[in-house]
C-alpha cells in the first residue's frame, strides 16, 4: 500500500509544486493531471486535507479559490467535494486576500503615475502612457482601465492571480493601445506580483502556524 500511495504522490508532484519555480504554465497542473473525469479540485483539496498531504495544500487551495466563491460553497456538490467549515473558511479567507492583493497590485502597475522614468523607453506616441496629444482623460484613464479589468478577469469573487499574463490581454481588441515597451514592462511587474502571491499561500490559507 505504502508504494502505491508514493507512486501516486510522485505522479501529482507536478501538478502540486511546492515551490514557485515548480509552477510552470506549460506542465499539467492541479486537477487537470487526473485522468478520466476530472475531480472537482474541491474534492482533491479534501482529499489531500484527510491524507495529510501537506506539500500539496498551498496549491490545492489556489486550485479551490481561482473558481471563486459561488464554486466554493456549491450547494449541489457531491459529498466528496463539499468542504467542510474549517476547509472552507480556510479557503473564503484565503480567495479575499488574494484577490484584495491581486486588485491593488494590478492597480499599482497600471496606473502607476507615469512619471519621468516610467516613460523611459515608451516606443508611441499613441501609447497611453504618454497621456497621447489630442486624447482625452477619459480615453487614457479608459484604456488603463480595460487593461487593468483584463489583467484582474470579470468573474465575480474568483482571482487569476496566478495566471501568467498573455499578450491577448493587450490586443488591440482589448482596447489596452499600449506599446510594446510598456505591454512587457507590465508583464514583468505581474510576474513579481504572481511570485508575491504564491508566497503567502500557506499564510493567506492558514497553513502556516
Ligand atoms: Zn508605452
Amino acid at each position: 500500500m505504502s508504494n502505491v500511495r508514493a507512486q501516486l504522490l510522485e505522479t501529482i508532484r507536478g501538478a502540486y509544486p511546492e515551490d514557485f519555480e515548480g509552477l510552470d504554465p506549460s506542465r499539467t497542473l492541479g486537477e487537470n493531471v487526473f485522468g478520466g473525469p476530472k475531480p472537482h479540485p474541491n474534492a482533491v483539496l479534501n482529499l489531500f486535507v484527510r491524507q495529510d498531504v501537506t506539500w500539496a495544500l498551498p496549491m490545492a487551495y489556489y486550485m479551490v479559490a481561482r473558481r471563486g466563491v459561488d464554486s466554493l460553497m456549491d450547494s449541489r456538490l457531491s459529498p466528496s467535494a463539499t468542504l467542510s467549515g474549517n476547509t472552507l473558511r480556510c479557503a473564503t479567507r484565503g480567495l479575499m486576500a488574494l484577490r484584495e492583493m491581486e486588485l491593488k497590485e494590478t492597480h499599482r502597475i497600471v496606473f502607476t503615475p507615469k512619471d519621468a522614468t516610467n516613460r523611459v523607453g515608451c516606443s508611441s506616441t499613441q501609447c497611453p502612457s504618454k497621456h497621447p496629444k489630442g486624447a482625452s482623460d477619459a480615453e487614457v484613464v479608459g484604456a488603463h482601465q480595460r487593461t487593468f479589468d483584463r489583467i484582474t478577469g470579470s468573474t465575480v469573487g474568483a482571482t487569476r492571480i496566478l495566471q501568467v499574463l498573455r499578450a491577448s490581454e493587450f490586443a488591440e481588441d482589448a482596447g489596452s493601445k499600449f506599446c510594446q515597451v510598456c505591454v512587457e514592462k507590465i508583464q514583468v511587474a505581474h510576474a513579481e506580483v504572481r511570485r508575491k502571491a504564491w508566497a503567502v499561500l500557506p499564510e493567506v490559507f492558514g497553513l502556516r502556524a
